[in-house]
């Protein structure tokens, strides 16, 4: 995706990532909607608080931006204990992952973004420590290699994945508990939206936070991104902080009333134009638009199926009626018709 799209679900800049930093809710009773992945995370921590121990292994999943290394941060602060962070790219070698877990404190949280890409080698050895607190090192090469098992001081795991289909079962397994993170509605990106204004000291009609709400593709770290081109905008113009400037700040930047991004975008045209509708593959669609299948599958399709511009057949994916009138292309989709019969 380019480096300037306002609705890249991915953090863009460094810059953005202090702003984040700034923004993140520190605690549970802080963190707005997910109300059932809150609750059982209260649940967890406060049991486990209660019995003296670390916490079950948690695993998060979800597009990005919804909040997963956000949970991390809460878990870690609401249990006051340290936490380590390190990413399934940065654990390229089982001995990258001993390396991070024999230098752990009682007690630690060890977050692991995109822990599906961690290498396999490392994956075994987490199994072993995720089960009982214990790894193996193979010392030596060849014939006269031995594997020496190295105590770990407990620790919970939080491992985030935009794909949790492609974690092996036996590393999906040792997980005690699993949240998927869902797309956020309308009133709680408001919220989000109204916490972050306050934040930033900047007061804003509250019609125009939904018109914020409305386009930023459910997405937390979307939403405070508009917000702050909002308040650059009326920074500038020296405007009200109302729903005429939300307006003409994202117009100019190309955000549309669903807030869909340029992939987004992308994939539905080419899913409209090149393939009248659908039905398409997933691998064709990705290679259509030059991205990854896994980019479109865990990121793209998700929130498109959402709002109800796209769905899931045996046959594969096709637009909505309302995708041809969203895009105004005029609607022919004579393959609907085996499906409705
Ligand atoms: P992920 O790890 O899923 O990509 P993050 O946890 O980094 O997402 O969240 C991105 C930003 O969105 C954070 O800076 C945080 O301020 C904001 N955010 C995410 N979830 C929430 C929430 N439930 N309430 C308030 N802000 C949130």
């Amino acid at each position: 995706m380019s480096d300037f799209d306002l609705t890249d679900p991915e953090p863009q800049s460094d810059a953005e990532l202090v702003f984040e930093g700034a923004l993140r809710p520190q605690s549970l009773g802080e963190f707005v909607g997910q109300t059932k992945v809150r609750g059982q995370l209260e649940l967890l921590l406060r049991a486990a608080a209660l019995q003296g121990r670390t916490a079950d292994h948690i695993l998060l999943a979800g597009p990005p931006g919804l909040g997963k290394t956000t949970l991390a941060m809460i878990v870690a602060h609401e249990s006051q204990k340290p936490l380590r962070m390190s990413s399934g790219p940065a654990i390229q070698h089982a001995g990258d992952l001993a390396a991070v877990l024999s230098s752990l404190v009682p007690g630690e949280v060890l977050f692991i973004d995109e822990i599906h890409r961690m290498a396999r080698s490392a994956e075994e050895m987490l199994y072993l420590a995720m089960e009982d607190f214990r790894i193996d090192i193979m010392v030596g090469k060849g014939q006269g290699a031995t594997s020496v098992p190295l105590d770990l001081a407990p620790f919970t795991l939080v491992g985030a994945t935009t794909r949790s289909g492609l974690l092996p079962n036996p590393l999906r397994d040792r997980f005690g508990f699993t949240a998927h993170l869902e797309f956020y509605d309308a009133p709680e990106l408001e919220q989000v939206l109204q916490r972050a204004a306050r934040m930033l000291n900047f007061p804003i009609d509250d019609n125009a936070l939904a018109e914020i709400a409305g386009r930023c593709r459910g997405t937390p770290r979307i939403a405070n991104r508009l917000l702050r081109r909002v308040r650059d905008y009326v920074l500038v113009h020296r405007a009200d902080a109302d729903m005429a400037s939300v307006r003409a700040a994202l117009n100019l930047y190309d955000v549309d009333e669903l807030g869909l991004d340029r992939l987004d975008r992308a994939v539905m045209e080419i899913l409209l134009t090149r393939f009248g509708g659908g039905p398409v593959g997933l691998n064709t669609l990705a290679v259509s638009v030059g991205e990854e299948a896994e980019t479109v599958e865990s990121v793209v399709e998700p929130f498109l199926v959402r709002i109800g511009l796209i769905t899931r057949t045996p046959r594969g994916r096709m637009a909505t009626p309302e995708a041809f009138a969203h895009f105004g292309v005029a609607y022919t989709q004579g393959s609907l018709l085996p499906d409705v019969l």
